[in-house]
């Protein structure tokens, strides 16, 4: 239950409190404030500090974590693709309220924008008391500790290549079964990266989806969902081919 909210206005004041036991970052709030902890909770609303803005330099997009899904969705600097998987995050109510720090820190395993973050090489820039750190999206996610105590501030990913993405869901407005999203580099390279096949988003390596042994659940079993990761990175892949690279 959140018992204490406090409005810092500069970043050394928020990491200062975020350093405290029980007390939480607040971004948007749509899901830290539907928490019901065990015991109270301070939370450290951000919306004063700085951390929005969205930029591009035509190599690299850096945007800050208070910036809203909606902003994102309807941002000419953010690459198409993203624009697309950060419209299907939330509903229109939820995107308006919801910050990008926010969502890569629920790290929510069936979130196709964090999928595309990874295809587009994402870099989240942490700050906490003792210092500031860069980490790449692809390692916080496989060590969700990163965000104990810190704050992110912002991110910068690739604004460069060509991106498709391509999904299975019960229904086109349901949470994907599968999803794969693709990019292909200016340098010819080719990144996968995919939710539905572990324990949450992941890059995958295209030469092992045979490998893979995704846990099974009542929207798909493990063969369904394996079969489903092979037939949507080929549908990628083939994508890909045919788009010119940007
Ligand atoms: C398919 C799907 C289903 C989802 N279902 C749920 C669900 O059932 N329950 C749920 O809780 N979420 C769920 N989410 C997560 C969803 O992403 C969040 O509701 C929302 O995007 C969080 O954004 P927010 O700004 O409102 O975060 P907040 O609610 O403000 O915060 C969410 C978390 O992020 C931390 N945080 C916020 N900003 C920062 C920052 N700048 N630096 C470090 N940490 C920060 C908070 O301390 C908190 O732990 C789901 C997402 C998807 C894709």
């Amino acid at each position: 239950m959140i018992t204490q909210y406090h409005r810092p206005s500069d970043l050394d004041e928020a990491l200062a409190l975020v350093s405290q036991p029980n007390t939480m970052p607040l971004g948007g709030g749509t899901s830290l404030t539907a928490v019901d902890s065990s015991g109270p909770l301070s939370v450290v609303d951000l919306q004063l500090i700085g951390l929005d803005g969205l930029d591009s330099n035509g190599d690299i997009v850096t945007i800050g974590a208070m910036t809203l899904l909606q902003e994102l969705a309807e941002s000419s600097k953010v690459p198409p693709v993203l624009r697309d998987l950060a419209h299907r995050e939330a509903p229109n109510t939820i995107r308006n309220a919801a910050t990008l720090g926010g969502t890569i820190a629920s790290a929510h395993a069936e979130s196709e924008l964090l999928a595309g973050l990874l295809a587009f090489d994402t870099t989240l820039f942490l700050s906490r008391t003792d210092g500031s750190k860069t980490i790449p999206l692809s390692k916080a996610l496989e060590d969700l500790s990163v965000f104990d105590g810190a704050i992110i501030t912002h991110v910068s990913l690739a604004a460069t290549g060509t991106a498709v993405a391509h999904r299975t869901a019960r229904t086109p407005a349901d949470r994907p079964i599968v999803a794969v999203i693709g990019r292909r580099t200016a340098s010819g390279e080719t990144v996968i990266a995919a939710t539905g096949l572990g324990s949450g988003p992941s890059l995958i390596d295209q030469d092992r989806l045979q490998t893979l042994q995704p846990l099974s659940d009542f929207r798909g079993s493990t063969e369904y969902r394996s079969r489903l990761a092979w037939v949507l990175t080929k549908r990628v892949i083939e994508d890909l081919e045919k788009e010119p690279v940007l």
